[in-house]
């Protein structure tokens, strides 16, 4: 039998009492640990982090709790080579891929923590300045974000078992709210390995932090008025969080970061040869490929100028056919593994579903296996498809509002010089995560990014003079905001220190001001 996992609620490890559900590897096939969380008293658990946790935390202040985000990310960067370990395994990711997630939930950790020493010794936060409320200056409303009196229950998606835990603790813990992480069953080893080398550490208070691995069963009833709940998933669960009386009934305010059908768009004013095409290969391929294409964040749908549909296609199916798939622990492979069989096939479906309205213009399946078992082994190749000309981006309703979660993206052709029908393309995806858009003219790139900011949390622009330093479409940066409208969720994270405001009640302070002076 492998090794069973603990859960650590109430400042206790402590293990499931059934025999657990098996954790594989997507390349190997083999088991690797048991989650378990069945028999666990969850409702002391959420009291025990919310009074305990939230006392604690609640009595330090934001640069306190900076320092203690500061000493946590060391202690993950110490074992860091171990979480390659669990990764490479559990998520058959190669090294590239593993540090989007591994380094990417570091980074995330440590820059909230400069960013939380700059908030000082203080214990809630002023909103704005005060507002004069009558024509006597004396009284006035000051507004001021404290934070919540509850726990944050953190409900994570398969495909970040690190950033996805710590891109919300982070923000969380700094705002002095105490987080109960319940990783996706899948790859929940390592999410459960640097709770444990973090509360190992003894950095922050008991309760301050707690993690739940196995069924989501019960968790949301656990909830009260002031908890909050960040759920990132896909649409259908979203739909069962939403529904849920802790929200309808008792107003437990919640994220949700959902799936998403982001687009990358070449100007109408690019010409073949030009540097932005070059760029936008170069980003639609990485999209594809980082992480097998299971990034909420990937490119899905590529929106060029009907003229330029065939180079596109040509120079992006060379780029594809180099990716080496395969078992990521062999060095020569690129492109690792889906997470698990149900993946898989739900990749081959999606793809059946788009191809009826598509062609195939680079097939994945093409790609032979490196180091791998067929039969084995959970390996998609890059697939690339396309809706051949603009008549047919607009009837292929398939491709707007399907997220094949894989290495799959399709190119949309739109009219030539006609940006509005580029546009109108993008907006059939309701609202997305991400647009990325390319270009050469600083002056047309401005005139299309407010057409893209209503309709999605971040605008990406590439251009030449920007190729060398840009984050990438599909990275998220701790500075910028993370979410986006409609079926993207309608969830916000990230963005800096706006992140925290989620973590924190708005309240006017309506007083004299000598009252409001004193307040600190
Ligand atoms: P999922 O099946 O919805 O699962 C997400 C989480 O919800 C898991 O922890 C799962 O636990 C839990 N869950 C399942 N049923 C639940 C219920 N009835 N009540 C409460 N929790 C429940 O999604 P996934 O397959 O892990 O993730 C893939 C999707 O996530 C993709 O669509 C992707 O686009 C999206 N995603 C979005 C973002 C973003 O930031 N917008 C980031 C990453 C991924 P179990 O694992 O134990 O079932």
């Amino acid at each position: 039998m492998t090794e069973l996992l603990s859960n650590y609620v109430s400042g206790q490890w402590t293990s499931g009492q059934g025999a657990g559900t098996a954790l594989h590897d997507p390349v190997l096939g083999t088991e690797l640990v048991r989650v378990d969380a069945s028999g666990l008293d969850l409702a002391a658990a959420f009291a025990f982090a919310r009074h305990n946790g939230g006392h604690a935390l609640r009595a330090l202040t934001y640069a306190q709790r900076a320092a203690m985000l500061g000493a946590a990310a060391k202690v993950l960067q110490a074992n860091r080579d171990a979480y390659y370990d669990i990764s490479t395994a559990n998520s058959g990711t190669v090294k590239n891929d593993t540090a989007v997630d591994v380094d990417g939930g570091i980074y995330t950790l440590g820059a909230y923590a400069k960013m939380g020493e700059s908030l000082g010794d203080v214990h809630f936060m002023h909103d704005g300045e005060p507002a004069r409320l009558a024509k006597d200056p004396l009284f006035q409303s000051q507004h001021v974000l404290t934070p919540t009196r509850g726990v944050a229950l953190f409900i994570n998606a398969f495909n970040f078992p690190s950033w996805g835990l710590w891109e919300k603790a982070a923000p969380a813990l700094l705002s002095g709210v105490p987080v109960i992480v319940k990783p996706a069953t899948t790859t929940a080893w390592l999410t459960q390995r640097m709770v444990k080398d973090v509360v190992d550490a003894g950095i922050f208070p008991a309760g301050a932090i707690s993690v739940i691995c196995g069924s989501s069963a019960g968790l949301m009833d656990q909830l009260e008025p002031f908890d909050v709940v960040s759920f990132t998933g896909s649409a259908d669960t979203a739909a069962i969080i939403r529904s849920h009386p802790a929200v309808t009934k008792k107003s437990v305010r919640v994220n949700i970061e959902a799936d998403s059908v982001n687009s990358a768009l070449l100007l109408p004013t690019e010409t073949v040869g030009s540097e932005a095409i070059d760029l936008l290969v170069k980003e639609v391929a990485r999209e594809m490929t980082v992480k097998s294409g299971q990034k909420c964040t990937a490119i899905r749908r590529v929106l060029v100028p009907e003229s330029l549909y065939d180079s596109v296609a040509q120079a992006l199916s060379a780029r594809l056919a180099k990716t080496t798939v395969g078992n990521p622990r062999n060095e020569t492979v690129r492109m690792g593994a889906v997470v698990n069989r149900e993946q898989f096939n739900t990749v081959r479906d999606g793809l059946t579903y788009l191809k009826a309205q598509t062609a195939v213009l680079h097939d994945g399946s093409t790609h032979a296996l490196v180091d791998a078992d067929a039969a084995i082994a959970c390996c998609v190749g890059p697939t690339l498809l396309g809706t051949r000309d603009a008549a047919g981006s607009d009837a292929a309703d398939r491709v707007h509002d399907t997220e094949v979660f894989g290495p799959v993206a399709t190119l949309v052709p739109y009219r030539n010089n006609d940006l509005d029908h580029a546009l109108q393309l993008i907006r059939r995806g309701q609202g997305s995560l991400v647009a990325s858009v390319y270009g050469s003219d600083p002056v047309a790139l401005s005139k299309a990014i407010p057409e893209l900011t209503d309709s999605h949390g971040r605008v990406h622009v590439i251009s030449p003079d920007v190729a060398a330093f840009q984050t990438g479409h599909g990275n998220v940066m701790p500075q910028s905001l993370h979410g986006g409208p409609g079926r993207a969720g309608g969830g916000e994270e990230l963005g800096g220190l706006r992140a925290l405001n989620f973590y924190h009640r708005r309240a006017a302070i309506q007083a004299s001001t000598a009252v409001l002076t004193q307040l600190k």
